[in-house]
């Protein structure tokens, strides 16, 4: 059978991959450790499990409108001004089962043939794969870690001109831990302004950050006309497998977001919007202590790594994740690059990581190699896992 020309241009997110990968080890015996996928290891907090009973109870179990019920788009709304200080309403809120169609939905919504759309790379892989499925050219925003993976700002200067339709931010960054400053969001509104280009902000780890506050770049004056804020319940929350998320964008971009819920989704689940309310009007002691624990982690796992021959790690400012250089330790290993040291780790010591290259094309000129480390795993879980993965690269030295 054929499929469209389009399937080809399209990519996926290997953690998945990996994923199934690992289940298939387990399930012959073998002892994996995952450090692979961005899922938290936490319950929902209580009370938004309540909430979702209660609903359900209540017979909230029918389909709600596609840009979201009323309440949830008002709580959102609440929540944002809280977080961002400035206004945001109502309508400008779209509700998505996930965050990722927002990125889906915004990237379709503007994206033509011959636009070019920039992007951070590494990152999430989702936004390559989406901005080649609708037809556009991905431009790479690269990254670096002689800047603890904030933007190089002289590279994003040359790579935006008159077809840049979009800018794509994630801030904090999945796979680097990277945060932009707020010198950079300034450079960065300056230039979508000066070629009247829209802004994707993804801020799905807004809360996980581990030093000074978020900074957002709808609070530059002008920006949130042209900017489209991607956030979700998945991180805060714990809420992964419930499939909520958000954007807040200009009335007409929230409209059209919605249009295309109604032709693909419908809507998301109403008992989850009520669970959805609470977890945002709730009590925030859980995700408080959450993200605590996630910078124990991070301590620990970043201090760990950095004493494993032929491994460096910067040390990341947000979200859940390191991102050592592994080049050294390939050398030692005999493997070429990081897709191979993920492959060894994985098959020979029982330890699964994701290598850069599941997180966009390598940039330009990009010769060392990397790997994602996920805290979203025990304290124990997690040093067992860089305990294997030194217990490899020193068996091979
Ligand atoms: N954006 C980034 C940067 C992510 O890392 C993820 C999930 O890993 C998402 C968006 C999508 O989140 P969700 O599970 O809510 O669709």
């Amino acid at each position: 059978m054929k499929y469209a020309e389009r399937m080809s241009r399209l990519g996926t997110e290997n953690a998945f991959t990996v994923l199934a990968e690992i289940e298939k080890l387990r399930a012959v015996g073998k002892d994996v450790v995952s450090l692979g996928i961005g899922d938290p290891d936490f319950d929902t907090p209580e009370n938004i499990r309540e909430a979702a009973k209660r609903a359900l109870d209540a017979g909230r179990t029918h389909y709600g409108p596609s840009a979201g019920t009323r309440e949830l788009r008002g709580a959102v709304a609440r929540y944002l001004t809280r977080s961002r200080g400035l206004d945001f309403e109502p309508e400008e809120v779209v509700i998505t089962p996930g965050g990722k169609p927002i990125l889906f939905h915004s990237i379709l919504a503007v994206a033509e043939p011959g636009d070019e759309i920039i992007y951070p790379s590494p990152g999430f892989p989702i936004y390559e794969s989406v901005i080649n499925f609708a037809g556009a050219k991905p431009v790479p925003m690269p990254l670096v870690e002689a800047r603890d993976f904030s933007l190089d700002v002289d590279q994003l200067r040359r790579s935006v001109n008159q077809r840049t339709k979009m800018i794509i931010i994630n801030s904090p960054n999945n796979p680097t831990g990277g945060v932009l400053t707020p010198e950079d969001l300034q450079v960065i509104a300056e230039l979508a302004t000066s070629v009247d280009a829209w802004v994707l902000a993804d801020e799905i780890y807004s809360e996980f950050l581990f030093e000074g506050s978020h900074a957002s770049i709808t609070q530059i004056p002008g920006m949130k006309n042209r900017t489209i804020l991607l956030d979700g319940f998945s991180k805060t929350y714990a809420m992964t497998g419930w499939r909520m998320g958000y954007g807040a964008a200009p009335k007409e971009m929230a409209d059209r977001i919605a249009q295309l819920n109604t032709n693909s989704v419908s809507c998301t689940a109403t008992f989850v919007q009520d669970a959805g309310v609470e977890a945002l009007d709730g009590p925030q002691d859980a995700v408080r202590a959450m993200i605590g624990e996630f910078r124990g982690r991070r301590d620990m796992a970043v201090a760990e790594l950095n004493r494993i021959p032929g491994i460096s790690c910067v040390m990341p400012k947000g979200a859940f994740y390191a991102f050592p250089n592994v080049t050294q330790a390939c050398r030692m290993l005999g493997v070429k690059g990081a897709e191979e040291f993920q492959h060894l780790m994985l098959h020979e010591a029982g330890i699964a990581v994701l290598a850069r290259t599941n997180f966009g094309s390598r940039n330009l000129g990009e010769d060392e190699e990397y790997v994602r480390i996920s805290f979203a795993t025990s304290r124990e879980l997690l040093m067992e896992g860089l305990r294997r993965i030194r217990a490899r690269i020193e068996a091979a030295a």
